[in-house]
């Protein structure tokens, strides 16, 4: 019997039995990128986690139905609600219009998120979509009491919304005290977050909408509320995001949320830990927030870096280098060659090694238990018994393109790879036995030189050749 699925929820700071509402429908909220520069890997680590969650559940019978954000419009370079927009920013930097920077960098990345083999959301809500629906939240919240007037925005009063520190556990006094120095704008609270910035006659900031007769643009949190409200309903199953948005981010879109309609936001909070880069954090300047494209101009593909994800735990603190870059690279071409060695063997209807394959709910306890993708790995190289549809099992928890392939040459995704690969050297493997049988080494040599323009080698094994990939 399967063991069942449990997840640490940030709620709770417990790890607890997942139950969803509805299992046909698993309602799922991940926090998106702000579009305003390339993601670099720590960004995308997030998703590459979330996307097994996506599969796991599946693996436990439940439908997900995911929903992802897009912040095209808002973001201020600072969590205080000061700064400027990271959009606007993004295009005075670079001279394009702030429109032409989002679009570029939305493509960016939905062209990444697919060389990565993450599962497509169901919807992706671009924020600036969502303005008439963010309007009438803050409407709401005006009409309920829970905000006020400065003369840059319109504010939530945090200090009218008595939970407000739970989910986070924060200490308000501190926060207080903390603030008191730089404290000077027209906040009521220090914890008290914009809702809709109004646009000073001096300010430029191309994005614009009227509300209350003045031009002005939506604060970074309303959207994510405005958006579940719409697409998904409260309360939802899972809400995914990074452990930066545990302070402010996800502790605003409670409050905005539960505040306007009454009912719990999520039911299960997760959150990734963050990554650092060769022993640092990960910042512009220090030159190591590589992006996916950086990697692969290295002559890493994306999947390896998938790989190195999930050789850590989604909680765990993880300090990416190179090196164990190209450790991952390594494991990921053994495996891949295990999997054309079975499939190889299973073509020649010589599958001994089926019935001892390891069972499915060895793969699933550890996955069941908040997503142990290390265990499985472990597990993996420990074992030599594997078939087909145990690496078929294992390619559907973390499509790791064992299968199917990034062709890089020629930017293109391509399914059943192995396949492909094996009607481009079983020809040559059959010339090659041929060569062999009549002792002709010369021309078996050529053969396997042959396959080296595939990237193929040759193995001989007691069963006869098994073609291997070489990277
Ligand atoms: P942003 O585009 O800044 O909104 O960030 C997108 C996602 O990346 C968020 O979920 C962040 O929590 C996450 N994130 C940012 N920096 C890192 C990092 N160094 N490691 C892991 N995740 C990060
Ligand atoms: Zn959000």
């Amino acid at each position: 019997m399967p063991t069942k699925l449990t997840l640490y929820n940030t709620l709770t700071r417990k790890t607890e039995p997942f139950k969803p509402l509805d299992p046909t429908k698993v309602k799922i909220y991940t926090c998106g990128p702000t579009v305003y520069s390339s993601p670099h890997i720590g960004n995308f680590a997030t998703y590459v986690y979330w996307d097994l969650l996506l599969r796991v559940l599946k693996f436990n019978g439940f439908t997900p139905y995911r929903v992802l954000n897009l912040t095209d419009v808002g973001h201020l370079s600072s969590d205080a609600d000061d700064g400027e927009d990271k959009l606007e920013k993004g295009a005075r930097q670079s001279g394009k219009t702030v429109w032409e920077v989002a679009k570029y960098y939305s493509a960016e990345f939905l062209r990444d998120f697919k060389k990565l083999n993450l599962i497509e959301p169901d919807v992706i809500a671009k924020a600036t979509d969502y303005i008439p629906q963010d309007l009438e939240l803050i409407q709401k919240l005006i009409e309920k009491g829970f905000t006020y007037e400065t003369h840059d925005g319109i504010y939530f009063d945090t200090s009218k919304f008595p939970r407000y520190a739970d989910f986070a556990r924060l200490d308000l006094n501190h926060l207080k005290a903390g603030a008191r120095v730089e404290f000077s704008s027209e906040k009521r609270n220090p914890s008290d977050f914009v809702l809709w910035k109004f646009i000073q006659p001096s300010e430029k900031h191309d994005m614009r909408w009227d509300f209350l007769d003045r031009p002005g643009y939506p604060g970074w949190h309303i959207e994510c509320s405005a958006i579940i409200h719409n697409t998904l309903g409260e309360p939802i199953d899972i809400h995914t995001g990074g452990i930066d948005h545990i302070p402010v981010h996800h502790t605003n879109e409670i409050a905005q949320s539960e505040a306007a309609f009454e009912r719990k936001l999520a039911n299960y909070w997760l959150h990734c830990n963050h990554l650092t880069s060769e022993g640092q954090k990960i910042s512009k300047s220090l030159g190591n927030g590589y992006t996916l494209s950086d990697l692969e101009e290295k002559g890493y593909s994306p999947l390896d870096f998938k790989m190195w994800v999930y050789q850590g735990h989604y909680r765990s603190e993880r300090d990416f280098s190179l090196e164990s870059l190209e450790a991952a690279r390594v494991r990921r071409l053994n495996w891949r060659n295990r999997v054309a060695r079975c499939y190889q063997e299973e073509q020649q209807n010589d599958s001994k090694t089926a019935e001892k394959a390891i069972s499915f709910s060895e793969i699933i306890e550890p996955l069941n238990e908040d997503l142990n993708s290390a265990q499985v790995f472990a597990l993996i190289d420990n074992t030599n018994y594997t078939n087909l549809f145990f690496w078929q099992t294992i390619e559907s928890l973390f499509a790791l393109g064992l299968f199917e392939g990034y062709e890089q040459e020629s930017e293109m995704y391509i399914e059943n790879f192995i396949e492909k690969t094996s009607q481009l050297a079983s020809p040559i493997l059959k010339k090659r036995a041929m060569a062999r049988a009549e002792k002709n080494y010369a021309e078996s040599d050529r053969l396997r030189d042959e396959l080296k323009q595939y990237n193929l080698t040759v193995l001989d094994t007691p069963n006869g050749q098994i073609w291997q990939y070489i990277k």
